[in-house]
């Protein structure tokens, strides 16, 4: 559970009538992205996808993406610790990711998620700047180590679902082939799905 009280980045989303979770996707767009679309479309789930602009090749189906309902946000060019990074350096990670993204999707970008869920204080200015809204995570599923026991993913979430919660996931193997029953966990929890 990512308990923060910075006031500047967003872990949940807005109140709604009938209580909700958002998903969202890391480090694509990656080559289970059509695969993760089937599920969602079949499940009637809307979702956040955090891109790595360096991997967005002309063949991804980022126009699938937005056409079913999914809002596309940065996760830099090539995801460093932006920690490490000067405040220059970091607005051009944002800065190029952004441009890079806008210019083949023609969406205006308008969150972004720190690689690694690290910022500081010039991370802050720098997405200010550029009018983006940093998003980071509620609950995380810890997917990416989850490779053997993928079953454990859908525990991770369930077992912190409450309403609003942003959870982290991955554009991963592990992740699509759970996918479908955590959604399905999820809904029998009593919770629909959202956007930011
Ligand atoms: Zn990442």
């Amino acid at each position: 559970m990512y308990d923060s009280n910075d006031s500047n980045i967003v872990t949940k989303g807005p109140a709604n009538h009938k209580k909700s979770v958002i998903l969202t996707f890391d480090d694509g767009p990656s080559r289970v992205l059509p695969d993760i679309l089937d599920i969602l479309k079949s499940e009637n789930v809307p979702a956040m996808f955090f891109w790595q602009s360096r991997l967005l090749f002309p063949k991804r189906p980022w126009k699938r993406v937005l056409d079913e309902g999914h809002i596309i946000g940065t996760h830099t060019v090539k995801h460093p610790n932006l920690v490490r990074l000067t405040y220059e350096k970091q607005y051009q990670e944002l800065s190029n990711s952004v441009t890079k993204i806008e210019d083949v999707t023609g969406q205006p970008i308008k969150y972004f998620r720190p690689p690694f869920g690290q910022y500081n204080a010039d991370t802050l200015k720098a997405a200010e700047q550029l009018q983006l809204t940093p998003v980071l995570w509620r609950v995380a599923a810890i997917d990416w180590e989850l490779k053997e026991e993928p079953e454990q993913i859908i525990t991770n979430v369930t077992d912190y679902l409450e309403d609003g919660a942003v959870i982290l996931l991955h554009e991963l193997r592990q992740t699509l082939d759970v996918l479908p029953d955590l959604i399905k966990t999820i809904k029998a929890e009593g919770y629909g799905f959202t956007q930011l």
